[in-house]
């Protein structure tokens, strides 16, 4: 079957292509603002706004007849049509959440971009794109040396088993990266390897992943040590940046350095958690993780555990791609399960618990226990009932593609006996 996926590769332009870059982006942040201005004009006056084709027609008339946009023919037509084509779905996004219709945080009305603020990114969605092991062809620029070995993607798009549908080009902290999103055929298992198997996964501050398998064995993964020295360096620059003065050059300086320690920290961090889902989704056939509020907790000003909730978004979008390529299935628990608060052992739940309680002590039994490994022995009594519901519902869910199965739960209940109504939304959802 056919499934997307993203490679993503860091790039070492020529001066002469990294100009092309500044100026691709350029050109798609224009395009951006130019589309915002005439959308609102025209909301103003009819009501209503352009769609990205409406906004392309409009910007190929006046591109011609307007010398001062005479400049347009530099770029990659693709930088501005894609621009616009990002707007007509902001606008439609601002319009569902506004409606109710969308979830997550609500959205505002889409902004201007500005030069040196908005990130710097743009997109082909056509024309020559390529790779081969140590470089990517793009429309317009060329070929482009890649900082890393791209053989694995450029392997499956010469033997046909993928195909390059867009490449993203944006910057962070100086670097440049190319993502494609590439459609991938690949081979379902129908039966996973392990049938039978179920992990529960607590995702911690401290460490970066504990788990409990179906055999009580636990799994701790540390998370690497270059992790917990950038986050020392990344608290060290964050200080650093808010003691220089505002608006300064010196604020400037502090405030790029302060970018590149922030990516180094998602890079190990991305790279840890790749490591940790394969082994995860491959042993295991249910994978239980908790849902988190993760637009809610990104405003999180303690710094660890704003870094940990980054991760955590992430760690949930592997476990779904993984376990569903591996014939598996990644329970997510509705954000109110009290994974944390309850007792593993007689399931009472505790009215409070705070961050810095490390070890999880029981009044009604008096189970005491590592709090992240009492977490994950709550999730993972949530596999074997949702794994009882799904056989339930006379096991025809398998294959498909990503199975994010959420387990509807009251606040306050542990006996996970009304997965069995909550899984069959999931499935009708899904
Ligand atoms: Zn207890």
């Amino acid at each position: 079957m056919k499934t997307r996926q993203a490679y993503r590769f860091a790039v070492d332009p020529g001066p002469a292509q990294e100009r092309m870059l500044r100026s691709h982006a350029g050109a798609s942040r224009f395009a951006w603002n130019w589309g915002l201005a005439r959308c609102t004009e025209r909301y103003d006056a009819e009501g209503r706004w352009y769609s990205a084709i409406g906004l392309h027609k409009l910007w190929n008339a006046e591109k011609k007849t307007d010398p001062a946009l005479g400049w347009w023919a530099e770029n990659s037509k693709c930088a501005y049509q894609e621009s616009f084509r990002d707007l007509d779905r902001a606008l439609a996004d601002f319009v569902k959440s506004r409606k109710g219709q969308r979830k997550g945080k609500r959205l505002g009305f889409p902004r201007f971009k500005k030069r040196g603020k908005a990130r710097d990114s743009f997109r082909f969605g056509a024309g020559v794109m390529r790779c081969s092991g140590t470089t990517v062809t793009l429309p317009r620029l060329g070929t482009v040396r890649t900082h890393e070995d791209t053989a694995a993607l450029s392997r499956k798009t010469g033997d046909g088993s993928a195909r390059i549908l867009s490449a993203t080009v944006s910057r962070t902290a100086q670097r440049w990266f190319v993502s494609f999103t590439v459609e991938v055929e690949r081979d379902i298992p129908q039966v996973p390897a392990h049938p039978g198997t179920a992990a529960g996964i607590d995702l911690g501050v401290k460490t970066l992943l504990t788990a409990v398998d179906h055999l009580g064995r636990v799994i701790t993964v540390a998370g690497p040590k270059p992790l917990r020295t950038s986050v020392r360096r990344l608290r060290r620059a964050s200080r650093a940046q808010s003691r220089k003065v505002k608006g300064s050059a010196n604020r400037r300086k502090a405030t790029a350095r302060l970018a590149r320690v922030h990516a180094r920290v998602a890079n190990v961090r991305a790279d840890a958690l790749h490591k940790a889902t394969t082994e995860l989704a491959s042993r295991y056939e249910t994978v239980v993780i908790e849902d988190l509020n993760v637009t809610g907790m990104i405003s999180n000003r303690k710094l660890a555990r704003a870094v940990s909730d980054q991760g955590f978004g992430t760690a949930r979008r592997m476990l779904g791609y993984k376990t569903a390529r591996e014939g598996g299935t990644l329970i997510v628990t509705d954000r109110w399960y009290p994974s944390s608060k309850a007792c593993s052992a007689c399931g009472s739940v505790k009215a409070k618990l705070t961050l810095k309680d490390r070890v999880y002590q029981c009044d009604q039994c008096g189970l005491v226990m590592d709090r992240d490994v009492n977490a994950a022995r709550n999730l993972l009594k949530l596999a074997a009932s949702g794994a009882e519901s799904l056989n339930a519902c006379g096991g025809t869910l398998r294959p498909r593609p990503a199975r994010h199965v959420p387990v509807k739960q009251e606040p306050g209940t542990v006996n996970a006996g009304k997965t069995g109504t909550a899984v069959s939304q999931g499935t009708a959802a899904a």
